[in-house]
């Protein structure tokens, strides 16, 4: 289906008829049946995605189940759930096979064992690892709907969907706090681009809002608005729950408030992945162009003014979803180096092969107490130095990080790298 412009309203985004398309104009993928390593993309020039999704229903991911099912589990190093709860039941490689020895009609992952398709933050290191790259929390994300169809969903899941579907948004951010930030004079109504500020950032680091602003300002982007929309989540809590029924709903609703636009720049980078990816393999026509906020930004790289290195001492963490979902972990680290003034210390682990904050797939909302042992793993992994300021891309990690880091001795300070630039453009305009 496709989505025209609705009546103009206060934010530009109120609700309306649903035809008609507006793309901007330009190809940028190959759609959902290729999956190339992001060498290849780049040696053809293509604008990527590393990992396309695929169709949601368990069928779409037949090959990939039999593959890991005969696999000598040669992901297993890379899963950080397993490796946090230090147990072979939830590996990829386990889970893809039981979902295999179900469809042979063994009986697997029935009742409260569906629940098992819950360990799993969406990390993607596993499909990064895999010779096939298999798409092993796409095949986890269908099982988790026929659970959920069923009422075998953890509770954890059902709350998250029925929060998300009773009030459009998660936590206590969302239209309100994000009217509040933002100045009257960027509230355009007309305009045909705007920011989506998601959930965990408007709820833990609203501060963010001002940071958008100030680099909106500062390179020019007058025409740009903000997203002020009644439903102000993209909808990702309800896949992550199984909850597709609701998700197709909610989708609906978010594009017939902004399937009009020519582009929506989205701040979290799991949130940009799944409106680019998982929008489309649910089968709606997304006329508008779906960006990481990231991409704004490093179209502007030459407008970022070169800055002497900072003083202070940086480390980063480079998302999942930015590293492997959204493939631009050399674009993040662009952008970031020219706003301290070069490059922040990055741990072992990084790049396409970073580690996982535990901030991903709902784990931290579904299955808490795993969560945490994923974040101060990857915390361990860190190993931040004493006066280090960790960069992180993403509120959900950061979230993450911060409180599990408040144990730590000295505490935990973290900086986004949207503040990051805002401060290095403020700082230019004052000196
Ligand atoms: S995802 Fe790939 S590496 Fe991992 S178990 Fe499956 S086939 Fe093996
Ligand atoms: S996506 Fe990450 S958490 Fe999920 S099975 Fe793969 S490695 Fe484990």
């Amino acid at each position: 289906m496709w989505y025209q412009r609705p009546s103009p309203s206060l934010t530009g985004c109120g609700a309306g008829p649903v035809r008609g398309g507006a793309g901007g104009g330009e190809t940028e993928t190959l759609g959902g049946a290729l999956s190339l390593g992001e060498g290849v993309w780049r040696r053809f020039g293509l604008s990527r995605t590393i990992f396309p999704v695929k169709a949601p229903g368990l069928s779409a991911h037949a090959d990939e189940i039999s593959h890991c099912a005969r696999c000598p589990k040669l992901c297993r190093h890379t899963c950080p759930v397993a490796d946090a709860e230090g147990r072979e039941t939830v590996t990829p490689w386990a889970l893809m096979s039981a979902l295999y020895m179900r469809d042979k009609g063994l009986d697997a992952l029935s009742g409260p064992d569906s629940a098992l398709v819950y360990h799993c933050s969406d990390c993607r290191a596993c499909q990064g690892a895999c010779t096939f790259h298999n798409d092993v929390p796409g095949a986890l994300h269908a099982y988790r709907a026929l659970a959920f169809e069923r009422g075998d969903a953890p509770e954890g899941a059902v709350k998250m969907a029925d929060e998300l579907r009773d009030r459009g948004t998660l936590g206590t951010g969302g239209p309100e706090v994000i009217r509040r930030a933002v100045p009257e004079a960027r509230r355009r109504p007309n305009a045909r681009e705007l920011i989506w500020m998601d959930c965990m950032t408007s709820t833990h680091f609203p501060d963010i809002a001002g940071d958008l602003e100030t680099i909106l300002e500062a390179l020019d982007l007058r025409e740009v608005g903000f997203y002020m929309g009644e439903v102000a989540c993209c909808g990702l809590p309800l896949y992550q729950a199984g909850d597709h029924r609701g998700l197709r709903a909610h989708i609906e609703a978010v594009l017939s408030r902004i399937g009009w636009l020519r582009r929506v720049y989205v701040t979290s980078p799991e949130c940009a992945h799944f409106m680019r990816e998982v929008y489309p393999a649910f089968g709606f026509e997304v006329g508008v162009r779906i960006r990481p906020f990231l991409d704004l930004v490093h179209a502007h790289l030459d407008a970022l003014p070169r800055r002497p290195a900072s003083s202070k001492r940086y480390a980063f963490h480079q998302p999942c979803a930015v590293a492997r979902g959204l493939g631009r972990s050399k674009e993040m680290l662009e952008v970031i180096s020219r706003a301290i003034g070069g490059a922040p210390r990055e741990p072992f682990l990084h790049g396409p092969r970073t580690s996982c904050s535990g901030g991903g797939g709902g784990l931290a909302a579904i299955l808490p107490e795993v969560a945490g042992r994923v974040t101060r793993r990857c915390l361990d992994a860190l190993a931040l130095e004493a006066g280090e300021t960790l960069i992180t891309a993403c509120s959900a990690g950061r979230h993450r990080f911060e409180e599990e880091g408040v144990e730590r001795e000295g505490g935990i300070a973290t900086v986004d790298w949207i503040s990051l630039v805002a401060a290095c453009l403020s700082e230019d305009a004052s000196s």
